[in-house]
């Protein structure tokens, strides 16, 4: 048996194809890997429609929150043997040796390596990753719930760290989809308060499920800002969008305290408004956040080792990628949906 069956993209328009493909050999500093589950984030419907300006060369295998067991390995490799679990991400790999990854900024490295982008991903039975870069999946955890952690969890982490908020103060989680439901788990487990935002109220309910103290159905309320201004008692300490929509995103910086945060990691290819004055005179700091280190996601996946993370989320097959693609686009997939290669 050498091959393998994989969803592959082969144009940005049209459906993904599960077809055949010969299982890859491990280079030297990497291994084989049987994937048993995969997480579906909607970076992998923006990869297949050819969404963002630098677009992955086709065909490929999307998906970067795969789980499985080591099959082999190449000659160089120390960090992992066969038999081990790991994942893939989508920080695959990167440089070691530029300025950013000397300095504890991988995820900023220019010639790093995506999962499921610009290496194949794990939509498919086996898998390529980098040894080491790869996350290692700690024993005795159920291997469908904790793919969701490999890109939504750490990417949340993160982006949540880089709020600068402290614990007891206010966080608006943007989007209650795959990343931000687990996005209010890991907030409430930091201790923080959470205002969730979305245009769903069955989101809103999940969100008020993982301990959400506010909820507002931005289709539905007027003036989705002012109402958290009034219910924070001046609004957010710090802002995490996880929201497929750019409205989504000045109504996140209008909710900020003075002095606050506000962290962008959902990436709808669109661009939004930026008031200068309230930004200047409020002090509000406007940044970037992606995925996480390999630092960040050993500490994400310790969240979830210790039980304060339970991601939401429906286990199907890969025939089926098709169909999840579209409710994804629609937004309604409640969580995540986790494919079983098994
Ligand atoms: P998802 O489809 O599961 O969730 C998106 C959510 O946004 C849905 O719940 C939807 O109802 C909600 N939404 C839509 N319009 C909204 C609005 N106007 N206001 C509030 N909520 C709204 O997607 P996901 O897998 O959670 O991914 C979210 C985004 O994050 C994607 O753009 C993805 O590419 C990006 N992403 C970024 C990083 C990173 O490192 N920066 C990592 C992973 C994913
Ligand atoms: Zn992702
Ligand atoms: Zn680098």
């Amino acid at each position: 048996m050498n091959s393998m069956n994989a969803a592959v993209v082969h144009s940005f328009t049209d459906d993904l194809v599960v077809e055949e493909l010969p299982i890859p050999a491990p280079g030297p500093f990497e291994a084989l890997v049987k994937v048993q589950f995969s997480g579906v984030c909607h970076t992998d419907l923006h990869a297949a429609h050819g969404d963002w300006p630098v677009k992955p060369t086709l065909p490929f295998v999307p998906g970067h929150e795969g789980v499985g067991t080591v099959v082999e390995i190449g000659d160089q490799v120390t960090r992992l043997a066969v038999g081990d679990t790991v994942g893939n991400a989508w920080l695959w790999s990167a440089c070691g040796e530029c300025e950013y990854c000397q300095t504890g900024w991988e995820t900023l490295c220019p010639d790093q390596v995506n999962g499921g982008y610009s290496v194949n991903g794990s939509f498919g039975t086996h898998m390529l990753v980098d040894s080491r870069y790869a996350p290692i999946i700690p024993e005795h955890v159920d291997l469908s719930a904790v793919g969701p952690i490999l890109c939504a969890g750490v990417t949340v982490y993160k982006g949540l760290k880089v709020t600068d908020t402290q614990p007891g103060q206010w966080v608006l989680i943007s989007g209650i989809g795959g990343l931000g439901h687990i996005a209010v788990q890991y907030a409430v487990a930091m201790g923080r308060r959470v205002v969730a935002i979305d245009v769903d109220d069955s989101k809103l309910e999940l969100a008020e499920q993982h301990g959400a103290e506010v909820t507002v159905n931005a289709a539905t309320v007027d003036n989705p800002a002012a109402e958290i201004l009034e219910r924070t008692g001046g609004g957010v300490h710090g802002a995490l969008v996880t929201a497929v929509n750019a409205h989504a995103f000045p109504q996140a910086v209008a909710s900020l305290r003075r002095g606050g945060t506000v962290s962008l990691v959902g990436l709808p290819p669109e661009e939004f408004p930026l008031d200068i004055f309230t930004t200047v005179l409020f002090g509000l700091t406007i940044r970037g956040s992606i995925v996480g280190t390999r630092k960040d996601m050993a500490e994400a996946l310790d969240f979830y080792v210790r039980g304060l993370i339970h991601p939401t989320y429906t286990v199907r097959t890969l025939p089926e990628i098709n169909d999840i693609f579209t409710e994804m686009g629609k937004g309604d997939i409640n969580g995540r949906v986790v494919l079983d290669l098994n």
